[in-house]
């Protein structure tokens, strides 16, 4: 035994220096890839074989192309691929993705200036000692024959280059994956366009995930599906190996008809009729404002619709549903409203068992109850029925409209308010406002059949549609009203939508569309208001009390003093100071 100690040792000393060694010129890019500078001067991405993978695999992620995949075992030694083990890959044969990933991370102080590339020599986050022009050229023209070229452009005499010297690499010379390219207006895009065509590039930042700092961020799709979907769509135009792990700075590339249109290039046709259409409601609006009321709402009607009923109680998650607490929400908003103001509210929908009284406390029973208050009522016993009941909502609202203008009121005092909760990706939070996009209601609306005849509200006004300017108001006055509400909501510490929480229609995946009860809807000023995702469960908390309803209520009641002008009254004595203060961050429940 004794003979063989001295030799352990030595294999360990050799081992722990070539760990040592392993430290100095590796730089982890994320789990499974890492960064080397071997000899100081040969940059290699090594990525760590998963189960499953062998050069193939890795020849189609890394480079590109699955034809590299003998040229990547014979620059590895022809060693076996074995899970675990890190596979070395050559700068020049990487995708153009992951060659500018690596650069970029290597030399962080690199950057553009104009279209030209500024490159400090030696001055990487890994020892570069043998950089010279040679390799400058090689990393960032991808060809070292360049170097007499780059010498010629920076005035050297000499391929040697010394630490921290700048050296400028002119667009003619620069590497296609480092390329300067323009960027959207708030610096979070870089346009491109490669072989698959033109793209939207984004650079992920630590701790953000593809699905909601890209696909939520910039797509507009929410609901979980599509946002899935779309994200595995990226990761493959974007060379992305491994979903879970994508290293901080890679780029991910949108193709642009994924973009929403505020975020396409400047001139774009989509973004050219987005901004065209956004000008034409802000004319609506300033040629016709709407009337500030003088002193408690007064003369306000507001139409207070509750989403779902009866056999249909929504959606449901986290062990709530949706029909019975937006209920409790409506019914609190009517107190408010009936207490502090001098508004009216006309409710759409009544529980005929309770009433419409404030719970006495967090929880809920599904009574399968909520009576449309058209004439006759109308109570969905079916869930095939539900839709009838929608329909029947805007046939009530345009008839109480009609009524209510008749005798007099503004128009422009009317508010339809339909409230629902959705299900959206779970990682979304809060409020999400609709608003009847002009152009998604251009056509006739109505419903002739026997079923809907017997209604009264139907008969009296069977087909509807609206001119395009009194469309364009209405959006427009309605974008006012969801402006107040994401305002309030804000205010109050309410959970909110973080991107895009005002919207003109529903999208799911290539379908958009807006929902029936603001498109048949005559009411100028109406919007349909989803106050949280209960997908979310924090947000599903927030609707599961009673407290938090006390709030969602006040949210909105606060909403309609701001739309109309008026300033909110000191909060009534069922919110007190500290309620308000613990509810100062939008995710913190301040009772369990
Ligand atoms: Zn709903």
């Amino acid at each position: 035994m004794k003979p063989r100690l001295p030799w352990l040792l030595l294999v360990a000393t050799v081992l722990a220096a070539a760990a040592a060694e392993l430290e100095r010129d590796t730089l982890h890019v994320s789990e499974s890839l890492r960064v080397r500078v071997r000899q100081g001067r040969d940059i290699e991405l090594e990525a760590k074989l998963a189960e499953g993978e062998d050069y193939a695999s890795i020849a189609r992620a890394l480079t590109g192309s699955e034809a590299q995949a003998e040229a990547l075992s014979a620059w590895n030694g022809q060693t076996a691929a074995a899970p675990g083990r890190w596979v070395r890959v050559p700068l020049g044969l990487l995708t153009d993705e992951l060659r500018a990933l690596v650069l970029r991370t290597l030399f962080p102080r690199d950057r553009h200036e104009g279209t030209d590339w500024l490159h400090w020599a030696r001055a990487g986050l890994l020892p570069s000692y043998d950089e010279g022009m040679w390799q400058v050229a090689q990393w960032f023209s991808g060809n070292g024959r360049e170097f007499e070229a780059l010498m010629r452009a920076n005035g050297l005499e000499s391929p040697e280059l010394g630490t921290g010297q700048l050296v400028r690499i002119p667009d003619r010379l620069l590497h296609a994956s480092l390329k300067a390219r323009t960027q959207s207006a708030d610096g979070a895009l870089e346009f491109g366009s490669d072989s698959q065509g033109a793209y939207a590039a984004y650079r992920l930042k630590q701790g953000e995930a593809l699905y909601s700092a890209v696909v939520v961020r910039f797509t507009g799709q929410t609901a979980a599906e599509e946002v899935h979907a779309l994200a595995r769509q990226l990761a493959q135009r974007s060379n992305i190996r491994d979903p879970h792990d994508i290293p901080v700075n890679y780029e991910v590339k949108i193709p642009l008809e994924l973009l929403e249109p505020e975020f396409l290039p400047a001139g774009h046709p989509r973004r050219l009729e987005q901004e065209a259409k956004r000008a034409e409601l802000a004319q609506a609006l300033a040629k016709d404002p709407v009337p500030p009321t003088r002193g408690g709402l007064r003369g306000v009607l507001l139409i207070l619709d509750v989403g779902h009923g009866g056999r249909d109680l929504g959606t449901m998650h986290n062990g709530v549903w949706e029909h019975d607490y937006v209920y409790d929400v409506a019914c609190r908003l009517k107190q408010q409203l009936e207490r502090e103001t001098e508004a009216r509210v006309v409710m759409t929908l009544l529980d005929l068992e309770t009433g419409c009284e404030p719970s006495a406390g967090d929880l809920l029973a599904a009574n399968r109850q909520g009576t449309i208050q058209t004439t006759p009522g109308f109570l969905a016993k079916e869930l095939g029925e539900a839709p009838i009941g929608v329909n029947l909502r805007w046939y009530l609202a345009n008839s109480i409209f009609r009524r209510t203008v008749k005798e007099g009121t503004d128009p422009d005092r009317v508010v339809f308010l339909s409230l629902h909760a959705d299900s959206r990706h779970p990682s979304l939070r809060g409020l999400m406002v609709y608003v009847p996009g002009e152009g998604y209601r251009a056509g006739t609306y109505g419903q002739a059949s026997g079923t809907y005849r017997k209604f009264e509200e139907v008969r009296e006004k069977p087909f509807v549609q609206f001119t395009k300017s009194e469309r364009v108001r209405s959006e427009a006055v309605s974008r006012k009203l969801a402006e107040a509400i994401v305002h309030s909501f804000k205010r109050e510490g309410l959970p909110l939508q973080a991107y895009q929480p005002i919207r003109d229609r529903i999208v799911r995946g290539r379908n958009k569309w807006l929902p029936a009860v603001l498109r048949g809807n005559a009411v100028p000023n109406k919007v349909l208001v989803e106050l949280v995702n209960l997908s979310n469960p924090e947000d599903a908390a927030v609707l599961g009390s009673a407290r938090w309803r006390e709030r969602l209520a006040h949210g909105l009641l606060g909403a309609l003093y701001r739309h109309f002008g008026e300033t909110a009254p000191a909060r009534p004595p069922s919110l007190t100071a500290a309620q308000v203060a613990a509810a100062s961050g939008p995710a913190t429940l301040d009772s369990p």
